[in-house]
This record gives structure tokens, sequence and C-alpha cells, in this order.
């Protein structure tokens, strides 16, 4: 106290008076929980399985797992309408079906779900626990994406930005390395070299959501030491955690712009007047919306 008064004590005048003049922080906008719709889209499946890591274990696994704990996060918070999609068979089958779920029904918000590897040229071979396995330790970190082809690329933009936030804030960093020359194809325009928000048009899942869309590698699991952090339940809560936050901020913004231009005052939101039908488990109906695929 004492400290603070002299703090106060040897503040010049018209600081003082300039910070008298701040006006107070406007509260943040009220998330209506129930009524916002998230759908966490797990990469890759069991029969192709995406990245493999640097002890052969597969992205798919590691996409689930952690699917489902911010599943279990958003739901205990009161995001009851979350909903986990995941497909069967081979991976563009896959893709497509989940994007004609997910169509079928647009959510607030698409979450893909994925975790990273490196250019074939930079894998290297070593012996996990006497088995041949495949890393790079070269690189570490997570990473978001957001096309400049989805509806919805400002809302993405935000949301995506709010994630990186959130993650950062507990001290998890993004990987720079997509800027770099030698990705060759897989090089990527930085948005946001704050909260570490790349730009990736032609990702098949962001450019065709009718919904505003955000796919998160969540961290390389080629890298030896990151993966071991990846694998633990602290990490995957440490995760969810951010998800949920960056989620709320987001919820009670989208709520306010739609009642805003919806020009509505009975307190519901089109997510709230009509139940989900993958929420209340009954089949969505298809889509036929022709799939370009991925690249
Ligand atoms: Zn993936």
């Amino acid at each position: 106290m004492v400290a603070l008064v002299a703090a106060f004590a040897a503040m010049p005048l018209a600081a003082a008076r300039a910070d008298s003049r701040q006006p107070f922080p406007k509260p943040k906008p009220r998330c209506e929980r129930p009524a916002f719709r998230v759908l966490l889209d797990v990469g890759h499946t069991a029969d192709d399985p995406g990245a493999r890591s640097a002890r052969s274990a597969t992205e798919f696994e590691f996409n689930l797992r952690l699917a489902r704990e911010i599943e279990r996060n958003l739901k205990d918070s009161g995001f009851t309408q979350t909903v986990v999609l995941v497909s069967k068979g081979p991976a563009i089958a896959a893709l497509i079906s989940r994007m004609r779920r997910a169509n079928a029904a647009p959510a607030d918000l698409f979450l893909s779900i994925h975790h990273d590897s490196v250019p074939e040229h930079f894998l290297e071979s070593w012996l996990n626990a006497g088995s041949p396995a495949r890393f790079s330790d070269r690189f570490r970190g997570h990473s978001i994406f957001v096309s400049f082809e989805n509806r919805h690329l400002k809302e993405s933009l935000h949301f995506a930005s709010l994630l990186g936030s959130e993650l950062k804030v507990r001290d998890l960093n993004y990987t720079p390395h997509y800027t770099e020359r030698f990705m060759g194809s897989r090089q990527r325009e930085l948005l946001d070299n704050r909260t570490g928000v790349y730009r990736f048009d032609k990702l098949y899942v962001l450019r065709t959501a009718r919904m505003p869309a955000v796919l998160f590698e969540a961290g390389m699991i080629v890298n030896r030491e990151e993966e071991l952090a990846l694998a633990t339940p602290e990490r995957r809560s440490t995760l969810a955690l951010a998800a949920t936050d960056a989620i709320e901020g987001f919820c009670g913004q989208r709520q306010a712009a739609t009642k805003a231009v919806a020009g509505r005052h009975d307190g519901t939101s089109p997510a709230q007047a009509r139940p989900h039908p993958m929420a209340t488990g009954r089949r969505p109906t298809g889509d036929p919306q022709t799939a370009r695929l991925l690249r």
C-alpha cells in the first residue's frame, strides 16, 4: 500500500489528469453459451491418420484426444450444443463427408483440430525404444490458419486472433517457420505476428465452411520433446482452456453483432431459435455442394 501511494504521489499531474479522463473499459458482451454452436472437426481418420509423431503415434489419435478434451471443457462451461465431427475411411472422402455434415446446419464456429509435421526432407531417422522412427526437432509450436475464401473471413480472423492470444497468455508460442522460403508450397503469409495467424486460402475445410472457420495445428508431434508435452493431460487441458476462453470471447461479440444486424430485441439469436440437428442426434440432410479438393 505504501508503495502504491508513493507511486501515485510520484505521478506527474498531467498524467494523472489524462488518466482521470480515460473512460471505464466497456463490459464484454455477454455470451449465451447454450445458444452458441461450435463444431470441432477432428482432422483425418483412423484409416488415413495424417502425420506420424516422432514415436510413431498417429496424428488422428492426437487430434481426437484434444477435440474430446475441448468438447468436455466447452460442455462443462455451458456450450451444450458443441459437436465433434469424426469421420471414417479415406482422407478425401472423409473430408467431404465431414463438411457436408457441417454445412447441413451451419454453426456459429467451425474449429478444425490438427497436429503438425514438417516437409519430408527435414525428417531424420532414429530408434525409438528399439524401433525405427522419424523425427525433426528443428521446429516447435502451434499455428493457426484462416482462408480468404471463407465467406466469414473477418469473423474467422477475429476468432483466430483470440485463440492465438489465449495461447500466448499461457506461454505457448507459435512456430514462425511457415513464412520461410524453404517451406516451398507450404510457405504461408503471416497475418498476425503477435498471435501466429497464417493465411491458407486453399484449405478445403476453411474455404467450404459456411460459417467462421479456423484450423488449429496444436503443435509439432514430429518434435521429440514437443510430442511428449502434447501427449500429457496437462497440455491438453491448457489447450482446451485456451480454446474455451477464446470461444467465450468470440461468442459474446458474435451474438451482440448478430442481434444488432437482425434488429432483434427478443433476446434470441438465430442459433437459439432452432435445435441443432447434430446436437439432437438427428441425421442432417445432405448438401449438394461440389467439392473442390484440398490442393
Ligand atoms: Zn493434419
